[in-house]
C-alpha cells in the first residue's frame, strides 16, 4: 500500500515537471540596493516596452506568437522608477485624505490594495508588465478584474495568457488565491521569472524598510517600522509561489 502511493507520488511528480516550462534562472547578477528600488537608471529596452534586455526579448517571442491567434499584447505599464511611484502615492494620499476625508492610515491602507509603497514595486524592476489586448477598444480604466472574466473584453486574452504566457517566462504574479493576503487579484500584472526570481531573492535579503521609513513624502511620516515589515510580508512576499 505504501509502495503503491510512493509510486504514484513520484510519477505524478516527474509528470509535472516534463510539463512545467523551465524557468532558466539568472543567478550570477548582483543587484545594489537602489536599483532593486527603482532609484536608479537601468538600461531598457524596447519603444512603449521598456523592459531589461532578456524580459524584452521574451516579451516579444510571445506577443509574435499571440498576433497568430489573433491577440494584440500592449503594455499598459512596465518599468517605472522610484520618483514615478513616489507620484503616484502622493496623489493618491492626498485624494484619499483631502478630498475624501480619511484619516491617514485608512488612506494608505486604501493605496495598498492596488498601489505600492515608493521603492517596492516590482516595476522598478524592468522585468513586469500590466498588459492588455489592444485590439479589443474598451471604455474606461482597464486595468479592473471584471473585464477579464464572464463576458469582459479580456476574456481570451486572460484564456491565452494562461495557456501560453510561462511557456515565455511570464508569471501572474497577484493571483486569484482567496487566501493570498497584499495585494488584490491583478489578472494583467505579470513578470518575467528567469530575472525576477533572483531580483526578488535579493530584494529581501536587503534592509528596505530601513530605508523607506527615513523617507520624506506626503503620507510617508504615517510609516512605522511594524507596519513596513507586515507589508513586505503580504504585499511583496505573498504572491504566485512560482515566483519564490
Ligand atoms: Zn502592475
Amino acid at each position: 500500500m505504501q509502495r503503491r502511493t510512493f509510486i504514484n507520488r513520484s510519477s505524478s511528480a516527474a509528470l509535472a515537471l516534463a510539463l512545467a516550462p523551465t524557468i532558466f534562472i539568472q543567478e550570477e547578477k548582483e543587484y545594489g540596493i537602489l536599483e532593486l528600488m527603482g532609484k536608479e537608471d537601468i538600461e531598457l529596452f524596447g519603444k512603449g516596452i521598456n523592459l531589461r534586455k532578456e524580459a524584452h526579448d521574451a516579451f516579444i517571442e510571445m506577443k509574435k506568437a499571440a498576433y497568430k491567434d489573433g491577440i494584440d499584447l500592449k503594455i499598459v505599464s512596465s518599468y517605472r522608477s522610484y520618483d514615478r511611484q513616489e507620484a503616484i502615492f502622493e496623489r493618491k494620499f492626498l485624494q484619499y485624505t483631502d478630498d475624501d476625508g480619511m484619516n491617514p492610515t485608512d488612506a494608505i491602507d486604501k493605496i495598498i490594495e492596488y498601489s505600492t509603497i515608493p521603492g517596492t514595486s516590482r516595476h522598478h524592476w524592468g522585468t513586469d508588465i500590466d498588459v492588455v489586448d489592444g485590439y479589443r477598444k474598451v471604455e474606461g480604466d482597464v486595468l479592473v478584474p471584471h473585464k477579464y472574466e464572464g463576458d469582459g473584453p479580456y476574456v481570451d486574452f486572460k484564456k491565452w495568457m494562461d495557456e501560453n504566457s510561462e511557456t515565455y517566462g511570464f508569471y501572474l504574479v497577484y493571483t486569484n488565491e482567496p487566501k493570498r493576503r497584499g495585494f488584490k487579484y491583478e489578472p494583467w500584472h505579470y513578470s518575467y521569472a528567469p530575472l525576477s526570481i533572483p531580483m526578488l531573492e535579493q530584494y529581501r535579503s536587503k534592509n528596505v524598510a530601513s530605508i523607506i521609513i527615513r523617507e520624506d513624502y506626503y503620507g510617508a511620516e504615517h510609516f512605522t517600522m511594524n507596519f513596513l515589515k507586515s507589508y513586505i510580508q503580504n504585499n511583496i512576499l505573498d504572491i504566485n509561489r512560482k515566483l519564490l
